[in-house]
């Protein structure tokens, strides 16, 4: 199976910081074309975002998923199947107790990454990540994945210095001129 992997804040919704409220979660407008033209070329599709205002209470695990729910509602009325979303709660510096850990799961760590490709039987060579920080692109590569660094979110910061396959403005940019082309 082909998948591609993507990063939450700054890729789909705007970057507003720890967002976890539904009226703060803003789609990038060209989101829903961008990932229905992956869907039509066979990919399927799964994000992996980072989460650690959870460990440091910003937040509950609870807010976070009822986002998610809201988010994949507006998905599903676009037509659009998310597999499924890896979120990693924790944080080293935490103040909850529980998240309070050294993980393998938060991204550079690729342990969310590498969940999906055991649970699904993704195949790496042919699979893709996208994201807007150099911690995302690195994820991706400890488990072979090609990444691209997309310009929107906190991309702006990480274009002159990435290890990155592609630089693309935003998510559909990087679906039709180097997914898409692959
Ligand atoms: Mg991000
Ligand atoms: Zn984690």
């Amino acid at each position: 199976m082909k998948a591609v992997f993507l990063d939450r804040d700054g890729v789909i919704n705007v970057d507003k910081g720890y967002v976890h409220k539904i009226e703060d979660f803003e789609f990038y407008p060209n989101v829903f074309e961008a990932l229905k033209k992956l869907q039509d070329n066979g990919f399927k599709l799964f994000i992996v975002t980072n989460q650690s205002g959870i460990a440091v209470g910003y937040y509950t695990e609870e807010d976070f998923l009822k986002l998610t729910d809201y988010m994949l509602k507006e998905f599903e009325k676009h037509g659009i199947k998310i597999e499924k979303v890896y979120y990693c709660p924790h944080h080293e510096n935490g103040t909850v107790e529980k998240y309070s850990i050294k993980c393998d799961c938060r991204k550079p760590e690729s342990g969310m990454i590498r969940q999906a490709i055991k649970e699904f039987s993704v195949d790496p060579s042919k699979s893709f990540l996208i994201g807007d920080k150099e911690n995302d692109i690195l994820a991706a590569h400890k488990e072979g994945i090609k990444a691209a660094l997309v310009k929107t979110g906190q991309g702006l910061k990480y274009i002159e210095n990435t290890t990155a396959d592609f630089i693309g403005e935003d998510i559909l940019d990087v679906v039709e001129n180097f997914i898409l082309k692959h």
